[in-house]
């Protein structure tokens, strides 16, 4: 275990957030410094051969991400210790027909993914993002692509056209009023493959515009990752709701020093922003069939071993919080308001939104304790509807001890995002704890 330095964690996660403009960069910059720190990859083809303290990782539709440490002790005696987040957030991705002229502009149509807070992404410096099928006489090849540069807009309204916009809110169609511009027709053609293949030859790969055979593109905000507040205190971000999460269980995994008894581990997974029901999603088979095949070897070699390992286990759930709104307050239960900055949030529901109980709630405060951080609650107010993560899915899926918590933030959703530095420190030290 080594300390944890506020400001070296702030920079370092927004470095994470920033080379992870999509699921695909941040499985790509999570297997980047897995493998940096002599994580080894496992491909789900091949037959695995383990050892005890081996360190791996396995990812599944370039999207989900798992990796192990694993234990001194057989994982059927020792269990799993494991945290749960999502690499997914909401945004806008393109139409497989996405190219559309109209009064004069080149334009490209988008699909809405998750719980856009669709305000947001107007009127902002959009760039693509994401991950190009390229044929390649057998299997297509898939190549990452990432613009950069400023691409896209989705133009407001100007005030004169909308009065009502300040008083009665900003109502918007998400088929007729989110659509990108890409440029002018007067100013030349923009034909979406051609700007693919020049994105791919500058990156070394050769294509013509015709060997593009499928693509999952998103669109991002090309504004980078900044410091704010007073002291210094804030981060503003796109993507904390999950990579902040990502980047804590991911940090806490690697500054493990010698593998302990039980094999730890974490699980990035996508789809969490629409249901998880998804072939590497919460709800698919990638944790189970990562599990299974880390115990057929590493166990008794029983019948029962898995059984008996994930009876032994434990999941921290980590996804982000909702702090208190200083503008809103009236909105957040009187009794349960995470503050920014106050430390990790231990999310509770009684309809089984979140899948903590007392006693999974009780253990991660005894993780607090051990890490000299003092824990918060939240509930939702009893008259307002609950969020939901991959926690209870999971715990359904496997039948494994869970709890959900979070660092505060605020704007979930929002294209830009706000959290706390400290919140980011502090729980990647209870992490570390959890991995000891
Ligand atoms: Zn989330």
């Amino acid at each position: 275990m080594s300390p944890i330095d506020t400001e070296t964690t702030a920079k370092d996660v927004l470095a994470y957030i920033d080379a992870s403009p999509t699921p695909y960069h941040a499985v790509r910059e999570t297997a980047r410094r897995l493998s940096q720190q002599g994580y080894r990859a496992l491909d789900e083809r091949e037959p695995w051969s383990l050892q005890p303290g081996d360190r791996v990782y396995i990812t599944r539709g370039d999207t989900s991400i798992a990796a192990f440490h694993l234990g001194t002790a057989p994982v059927d005696r020792a269990g799993f210790r494991l945290v749960g987040s999502h690499t997914d957030s909401p945004n806008l991705r393109l139409k497989p027909n996405p190219t559309i002229s109209k009064n004069g502009y080149h334009q490209l149509g988008v699909e809405i993914y998750g719980g856009v807070l669709l305000s947001t992404w107007l009127d902002r410096d959009l760039s693509l993002a994401g991950r190009v099928l390229v044929h390649a006489g057998g299997r297509p090849a898939a190549h990452l692509v990432d613009f950069r540069r400023p691409l896209l807009r989705v133009p407001n309204l100007a005030i004169h056209l909308n009065r009502g916009v300040n008083t009665e809110g900003l109502k918007l169609n998400a088929q007729e009023h989110m659509v990108p511009v890409l440029g002018l027709e007067s100013a030349g053609p923009a034909d979406l493959r051609t700007l693919l293949v020049r994105e791919l030859t500058s990156a070394g790969v050769r294509a013509e515009p015709g060997d593009i055979l499928g693509y999952d593109l998103c669109l991002y905000d090309t504004q980078p990752s900044a410091r704010s507040g007073a002291n210094g205190e804030f981060l503003h971000a796109p993507r904390l709701d999950n990579l902040a999460s990502c980047h804590s269980a991911l940090s806490a995994l690697l500054a493990m020093g010698r593998a302990c008894e039980a094999t730890c581990g974490v699980v990035l997974y996508d789809h969490e922003e629409v249901g998880s029901r998804s072939a590497q999603g919460a709800a698919g088979t990638f944790l189970r069939d990562c599990l299974q095949r880390l115990v057929l070897g590493h166990s008794d070699g029983r019948p029962d071993a898995y059984h008996r390992a994930i009876r032994n286990s434990f999941l921290v759930s980590a996804d982000m919080a909702h702090a208190v709104h200083p503008n809103y307050a009236s909105l957040h239960e009187p009794k349960h308001q995470p503050l920014m900055g106050g430390g990790p949030v231990i999310k509770s529901n009684v309809n089984q939104s979140y899948a903590t109980d007392g006693e999974s709630w009780a253990y991660f405060a005894g993780l607090c304790r051990e890490a000299g951080v003092t824990p918060q609650h939240f509930v939702t107010r009893t008259d307002l509807g609950c969020g939901s993560t991959i926690g209870p899915i999971t715990a359904a899926e496997l039948g494994i001890r869970t709890v959900d918590v979070g660092s505060p933030m605020l704007s979930m959703h929002s294209i830009r995002e706000l959290a706390s530095a400290a919140d980011v420190a502090a729980m990647i030290a209870v992490l570390q704890r959890f991995f000891s």
